[in-house]
């Protein structure tokens, strides 16, 4: 084996994915778990030497067979020691989870974010395989951003570059969850859309979202949104074309900025939205960025679905010459 596999393990909120995968980015082994009610590091530590142990069963092999370990974490992080600076709700803050896994399995171990992970992911064996200037948005209950430019994930000196849903489009709007006002998250995610959509819900105006989700904003998935935007609901369309616009203004300033080649969207709200939702960010993107860099900028739908992240964390063990 020489080596030549690495394994990318995504760890969620909710659940653990391991992947072992070929040095041509295709998964030839995967193993799941819950990450569990209980969240401290050493209960979440050993669910994931779990999950990584499984994955390699399958394939009658033993760590000491990797290149190494790359482990996409939902949050920031201080790449260099590999310590984890903030997680929601897993107990990992300031936890050396690099060095412990490392010790448990020795092969390297590298950390990234989870976005940066999955855009890295699209870019390697994605939709955006072929461009070397890429960014990504992943809109859900937040939006993650991803970034790669010179065919390189750009993390910055640590690995938490590409926050691009708290960069700033309303200011002074709405309050996000890192504090400040009018973040892009805070307009354009998930959650900022079912936390208008249940009030048109308690007003008769969205039917479909009143029969599946009352005026929980919290129980409004993605596939909801889909069925009262196909239900004919217009002001629940209304409310999604606007966060669209807003999402598509974050657009235009990575143009400005970093002037893509690619901007890959994922998620489950781009996932169950589809061309109506990625068309109408898109012409927002393309009124609101500079004429002679939009014009060189395409725009897609990611391809891999949750594939993306352990791909893209496997990938990254060998970008980082530590395999
Ligand atoms: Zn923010």
């Amino acid at each position: 084996m020489d080596g030549a596999h690495t394994v990318g393990l995504d760890l969620g909120g909710t659940k653990i994915l391991s992947a072992v995968v070929s040095p041509e980015n295709k998964i030839l082994a995967r193993a799941k778990q819950a990450t569990g009610a209980e969240s401290n590091a050493k209960a979440v530590t050993s669910r994931i030497i779990e999950t990584v142990r499984k994955s390699l069963e399958k394939l009658n092999l033993d760590a000491r067979d990797l290149q190494g370990i790359g482990v996409a974490v939902p949050g920031t992080l201080e790449r260099e020691s590999g310590r984890v600076l903030e997680t929601p709700n897993l107990g990992l803050e300031g936890y050396p989870l690099g060095p412990v896994l490392e010790e448990a399995f020795s092969v390297p171990v590298i950390l990234a974010n989870d976005v940066s992970a999955g855009v890295y992911g699209e870019y390697v064996a994605g939709a955006a395989q072929g461009y070397q200037h890429v960014v990504g948005f992943f809109v859900g209950t937040g939006i993650g951003g991803g970034i790669v430019l010179n065919g390189r994930l750009f993390g910055g000196p640590q690995g938490n570059a590409a926050e691009l849903g708290h960069t700033i489009v309303q200011y002074g709007g709405a309050l996000c969850s890192c504090g400040q006002r009018g973040c892009l998250e805070s307009v354009a995610s998930r959650t900022a859309i079912a936390k208008e959509v249940v009030a048109l819900a308690g007003s008769g105006a969205a039917p479909t979202i009143l029969a599946r989700a009352g005026t929980d904003y919290k129980l409004v998935k993605s596939g909801i949104l889909r069925d009262s935007v196909r239900a004919g609901e217009d002001r629940v369309t209304q409310v999604i074309e606007r966060a669209a616009d807003y999402l598509g203004v974050g657009m235009a300033n990575a143009v400005n900025t970093l002037t893509p080649q690619m901007i890959i969207l994922g998620g489950g709200l781009v996932e169950k939205l589809g061309d109506f939702y990625i068309q109408a960010a898109e012409r927002s993107m393309r009124a609101h960025s500079m004429r002679s860099l939009r014009e060189s900028v395409q725009v897609a739908a990611a391809g891999l679905g949750d594939d993306a992240v352990v791909i893209g964390a496997s990938a990254l063990v060998r970008e980082s010459g530590r395999g």
